[in-house]
């Protein structure tokens, strides 16, 4: 067990879906030779297909202790990749700045559509990143002990030197957060910007992100707003805590008021997305959690002070982020 661990809250109430923090990430990390379908950071809608495509029902993880199998996505479940024509959109009077008109499911393909039938217009954005997890599923199935958890922060790295590319890991995640370099024959992964924290910067996702929704410190520090949101109010839940590696990156689940009808003029019984629904992505717990929330909603309006929804304002950046005792490794 690391001696402390690093945690990120994301407040799913707050995503606008504009793709910031997938961009930051991809500019700072994955812009290199063989990442073009690596997006260690990436917005999904749901309900969706999510990226890479179906990730959710390959497998992975544990159940009851030992792993559980999982399959390798396939290259047309990571998307079609394509670079933007800005110049001939923006300089040369083009009207194009797809490459052409074919481009069909690239990674953000879901944003756009989601799942929605017309009848079931309801949808919310998951941001996603590698969970850098207590139990790592892509740790265990390593056979050659090149990935570890940091001793100092509990973030996971792959030992490059070490790794030999046979993509256990990348099978064995059940979020399907590492990826395989197949020019570098590596597998790679979220480094939770562990360069940036060492120099007292946050993580990029969470740096650009406008709508200020990404919560960042050490969940073993009782001054830090994750470990307020996560273990003192319990109103942040991991994401399919039912794959059994625990992890560290937990989110405040979307509010559900009732359904409105009659062109929102009426109320109706049902809520705005079925509990079942978010109790499949985060665990009958998500039930209480709302609940819990929706209390302090109430307690707010009627004036009184709520210590959660002045966190979750997350105006003062001082507040969202507490990496003051990130060591140097
Ligand atoms: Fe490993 Fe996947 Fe957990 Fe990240 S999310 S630590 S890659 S098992």
């Amino acid at each position: 067990m690391p001696e402390h661990q690093i945690a990120m809250v994301l407040d799913l109430n707050k995503c606008l879906g504009c793709q910031t923090c997938t961009m930051a990430c991809k500019k700072q990390w994955t812009d290199g030779e063989g990442m073009d379908t690596m997006y260690w950071n990436n917005v999904e809608t749901r309900p969706g297909q999510g990226y890479p495509r179906h990730w959710d029902r390959i497998g992975g993880g544990f159940e009851n202790g030992m792993p559980r199998p999982g399959e390798l996505p396939s290259r047309e479940d990571y998307g079609q990749t394509f670079e933007y024509n800005f110049q001939e959109r923006l300089f040369e009077g083009g009207s194009q700045a797809m490459p052409h008109e074919e481009v069909r499911n690239t990674p953000n393909w879901d944003e756009d559509v989601g799942a929605l039938t017309g009848g079931e217009n309801y949808y919310f954005y998951l941001p996603r990143l590698c969970n850098h997890c207590t139990n790592p599923a892509c740790l265990a199935a390593c056979p050659r002990k090149a990935i570890y958890k940091r001793p100092e922060d509990g973030i996971v790295l792959v030992d490059q030197t070490r790794c030999e590319g046979f993509r256990y890991c990348v099978r064995a995640c059940p979020y399907k957060k590492i990826y395989f370099n197949e020019l570098l024959g590596k597998a790679q992964k979220c480094i939770f910007c562990y360069p940036r924290l060492e120099k007292g910067e946050v993580n990029a996702c969470a740096r650009q992100c406008p709508g200020r929704l990404r919560f960042v410190g050490f969940l073993d520090d009782p001054a830090s707003a994750v470990h307020k949101l996560v273990k003192v109010h319990k109103v942040a839940l991991g994401l399919y805590p039912g794959k059994g590696t625990e992890p560290n990156v937990f989110y405040v689940p979307p509010f559900n008021p009732p359904r409105r009808g009659n062109y929102g003029k009426s109320v109706l019984d049902d809520p705005r997305m079925p509990m079942d629904y978010l109790a499949s992505l985060f665990g009958e717990e998500v039930v209480d959690v709302i609940r819990r929330l929706e209390g302090e909603l109430k307690k707010a309006q009627a004036g009184g002070a709520s210590e959660v929804l002045q966190l979750l304002v997350g105006r003062d950046a001082g507040v969202r982020y507490q990496i003051q005792g990130m060591k140097k490794a």
